[in-house]
Formats: structure tokens, sequence, C-alpha cells
């Protein structure tokens, strides 16, 4: 699919050759055992056809061979297990990395995604997050994959946030790409699922055998539900960032309204490096009110933005982080913009305020 535009790449992204009488989107395949001798298919736990679909469409997007996982989780374990001494993670990422890392016998230093970065020496893995979740910051991933190379680490990027047609680490200098499609790539708040993109094939190998012995692997129906989810990805993205641009405008200023961020507003102070290595903006803002209270009465009179966790559904959606223990204030909210009609949600956000 090169040569074509974001739109027509998430729409016929790992279709299979034109059939008369074959499915536009292949059906997912159950089976966990395959007739003999075929090069790829035998046991459902190590391949799956209906993986492979998926797989190749995000691993055309993100610029590498892809490799799905359960969960956005699943796939960050399969990462961190490429680093047996020494990890770099971000201080301000997503938390349940940290956590894992943390039981792992490995020594983890964790860095501020704006840093300043130490010497990556002795580490096998540099991990960053950007634009990390939840605070939005960003850090320039060519500059940092130089650093790691020089150092011997491998440089992996998790990019949950940007999502594989708003970023492409890989064509930046890093080696890995880690993501959660659970979250804007499938799109619809109905699935878990995850992958690795690697830039050389010899480590998605490596990340491949690590799922097939640890056995974290998608169903084939929610890779299926992820891969119908992909194919409007690019229409989503749009309205979620036209809609996150019209909030950000409509909050400037506004009186209850502190430490507003969006990485696409050009007042932001994510904005300079983030508008050089994004190919495009989504949804994703945050900003602070007054207190716990005035987020749940906030929430309470919404008729539109939904309280829960996990970002970039059709459905907005706001998540005050500092319950879940996030190093953030108390009345801070992570909104996700759905896909409603931009005046309806400025007028929502507005009156709710
Ligand atoms: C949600 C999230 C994860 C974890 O993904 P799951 O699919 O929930 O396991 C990892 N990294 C980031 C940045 C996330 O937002």
């Amino acid at each position: 699919m090169t040569g074509y535009g974001d739109g027509t790449r998430c729409v016929h992204g790992g279709l299979g050759e034109p059939e008369p009488g074959n499915p536009l989107l292949a059906s997912p395949v159950f089976a966990t055992g395959f007739h003999a001798g075929h090069e790829s298919y035998g046991y459902g736990r190590a391949d799956n056809p209906t993986y492979r679909a998926l797989e190749s469409a995000i691993g055309a997007l993100d610029g590498g061979e892809c490799v799905v996982f359960a969960s956005g989780m699943a796939a960050i374990a399969a990462v961190l297990g490429l680093a047996p001494t020494k990890v770099v993670l971000p201080s301000d990422g997503y938390y349940l990395t940290r956590s894992l890392a943390a039981e792992l016998p490995v020594s983890v230093v964790e860095v501020p995604t704006t840093g300043p970065w130490p010497s990556f020496d002795g580490a096998e893995l540099v991990l960053l997050e950007t634009p990390c979740n939840p605070g939005l910051d960003v850090c320039d991933i060519t500059a940092l994959a130089s650093a790691a190379h020089a150092a011997g680490a491998l440089l992996a990027v998790d990019n949950t946030t940007a999502t594989p047609i708003g970023q492409r680490p890989l064509e930046l200098g890093a080696d890995i790409v880690v993501c959660s499609d659970s979250k804007a790539l499938s799109g619809h708040s109905d699935v878990l699922l995850g992958h690795v993109t690697c830039r050389s094939p010899e480590l998605a190998a490596r990340i491949r055998q690590t799922r097939t012995m640890h056995g974290g692997i998608p169903g084939p129906f929610e890779t299926w539900l992820a891969h119908r989810g992909l194919s409007t990805l690019d229409l989503r993205l749009a309205r979620q960032a036209q809609n996150a641009s019209a909030l950000y405008t409509a909050l400037r200023g506004h009186p209850q309204v502190s430490n507003l961020r969006w990485p696409g507003a050009e007042q932001d102070s994510s904005y300079v490096i983030a508008s050089k290595q994004m190919r495009r903006f989504n949804g994703v803002f945050t900003f602070t009110l007054a207190s716990r209270e005035a987020v749940e009465q906030f929430l309470a009179a919404s008729k539109l933005v939904t309280a829960a966790t996990s970002f970039g559904g059709v459905h907005s959606t706001a998540d005050r982080r500092a319950q879940w223990g996030d190093p953030v204030p108390e009345g801070f909210l992570r909104f996700s913009a759905g896909c409603e009609d931009t005046e309806d949600l400025v007028a929502d956000v507005l009156a709710a305020l």
C-alpha cells in the first residue's frame, strides 16, 4: 500500500487478494490446530492467519514487522524481556510499565520525558513514551535514538497516544514501537490488544518467539475487531483532533481551568518537537480543575462526557488520574475527545463547567 494516503492504507491494509465470493475483510480463524504441512500455520498459539492480516496492516503503517499481543501490557512485557540488566524508562509514562519493571531482576533508571537524560551506558533498552500518558510531554526520538545507539542500547517508543498514523518512530531512528491498541487504534472501547513492531526482522522473530513461549496471544475475534476498527482510524483521529482543538480554544483562559495541555496547540510547550516529529495530532488533552469535587461536579453535569479510564474511543471520556495514583494534582483530568459533533461537545463541556 505504499504511495497511498493514511485513510486508504487504514481501509485496505492487511486485506487478502480479491477472490469472488470471499468476504472483504476475512472472518476470524479460531483454529487451535491446522492441517499439518503448512509453512506458518500449525498450532494456534504460534501463528494464525487473523493475526497475520492485522500484523500486515499495522506493520505497513509502522514501517516494520509487527507482532500482535493480547494487550498493550503483554506487548510491553515482551519488549522489557530484551533488557536483562539495565533499562531506562519514563518516570511520567504509563504507570504499569514502571510497576512491571520494578518486579523484574533488572536495574531501572527512571527519567522524565522532558529530561535531562543521563548516559545510557550499560543499558540494553531505552523505552520512551511520547507524548507521555498522562502528562503529554514529548521528547526528541531522533536525538535519543542516536544517544541510545551510541551506548549500544535499543531504542523503543510506546506510541499508544500517537497511534501508527500519528507518529512513525521507526522512521525517526527507533528500533521498536510498542503500542496499546486498546485505545485509539481499535477505537470503540470494546477490545484489548497490543502490538510490537520492529525495524529488524530478526528482532521481530525474537519477539514472536517470546509471544509463543509466554502465550500472551490475542483472541482471533479481538484481533479481527481491532482490524475492523483500524479501517476508520484516519476518520476518527481527524474528528477527535478537531474536537480537541475546539475544546482547547474554548477552555483557554476559562476561569476554572488551569494547566491546559494539548501538544497540537502552538502555545503548548510540547508543540515545537511534537509538530516536527508527529504526523498529526489526536483527541487527548489535559487540564486541571480546582479540586476533586470540582471534577466530580463537572462530570455529573456533562451529558456527553463519560467518566471512564482509557482513551481514544468514539465516546468522549475524562479520567481523574489522581485516583489511580499518578503523580498529578487532585483536579487533573485526562480528556479524550470522541467523535461527537464539535458544537455539541463544546457546548456541553462549557455548560458543565
Ligand atoms: C493503556 C496503555 C498501556 C497498556 O495497554 P493495555 O492494552 O491496557 O494493556 C501501555 N502504554 C500506554 C501509554 C497506555 O496508555
